[in-house]
């Protein structure tokens, strides 16, 4: 299986706008980072998971011309804004996304234009399917099991992380229950929401999801969803086993 890091950054995306600091002024490729997201390839089947502002721009960097279905982590604007772009790819035939029960209540409502059957020819033709959580299915193929994961440490969002096969995709968490690590058992790599060194209400710091990949188990960890405050060279330096995605990372697992 291979998975292409589409997107690294947290949502204001790195460099941020108008901003001078060393991270965001420097020259490493690396530290120009989209909105998360990864693509999954298996078997000549290709999913995504979430579609952020960036979406077009990742599908014409990795030069993807079809798509077999989207999963998505949560509807925040970061996830989701990309959306009107699957048009492209369901110009054929509808095209399914996936998503706990509130993403894809979020994702009807605001972007209703796509779920109608009568809608403009040019509008994206999308299918909502809700996962029920911890239960494995077999999407185009591609065996995935969606896990339950809290967003928020006062106000908290549901969002899905995703294992397939041995690696595990965990984003926007700052919670994993108990069932989830049960769930994770045997996965060799996690790639997981770091946003910065120090703790934020929304999202796990380096340590806390350090932390969390060590007790799931994983022996290769990659951060994801990363700020403009840390520098990917910096952030390598941090842990002897775990490193910083960055936008165009493949990795074969
Ligand atoms: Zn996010
Ligand atoms: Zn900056
Ligand atoms: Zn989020």
């Amino acid at each position: 299986m291979r998975i292409t890091v589409l997107g690294s950054g947290t949502s204001h995306g790195v460099p941020v706008i108008g901003c001078k600091c060393p991270v965001c002024t420097d020259t490493d490729p690396r530290d120009k980072r989209y909105r998360s997201s990864i693509m999954v390839e298996e078997g000549g089947s290709r999913i995504v998971i979430d579609t952020g502002y960036e979406f077009r721009l990742q599908m014409l960097r990795e030069n993807v011309s079809g798509l077999d279905a989207v999963l998505y982590t949560h509807s925040h604007a970061d996830h989701v804004s990309g959306i009107d772009d699957l048009r492209v790819f369901s110009r054929e035939r509808n095209l399914p996304i996936y998503g706990n029960a509130e993403t894809m209540q979020f994702i009807k409502e605001h972007y209703a234009y796509a779920f109608d059957k009568d809608s403009f020819p040019g509008n994206p033709h999308l299918v909502p399917n809700v996962l029920a959580p911890l239960e494995e299915v077999s999407i185009a193929g591609i065996k995935v099991i969606p896990l339950p994961l809290e967003h928020g440490r006062v106000k908290k969002m549901p969002v899905y992380g995703y294992r397939f096969s041995s690696f595990a995709y965990l984003t926007d968490c700052t919670f994993i229950p108990p069932a989830v690590f049960e769930a994770l058992k045997g996965v060799r790599t996690i790639m997981i929401g770091a946003l910065r060194k120090t703790a934020h209400g929304a999202h796990f710091s380096f340590d806390e999801a350090y932390a969390a990949a060590k007790k799931a188990g994983a022996d290769r960890i990659y951060f994801t969803h990363i700020n403009h405050e840390t520098g990917c060279e910096e952030i390598n330096s941090l842990y002897e086993d775990a490193e910083s995605a960055y936008d165009t990372m493949v990795l074969e697992v």
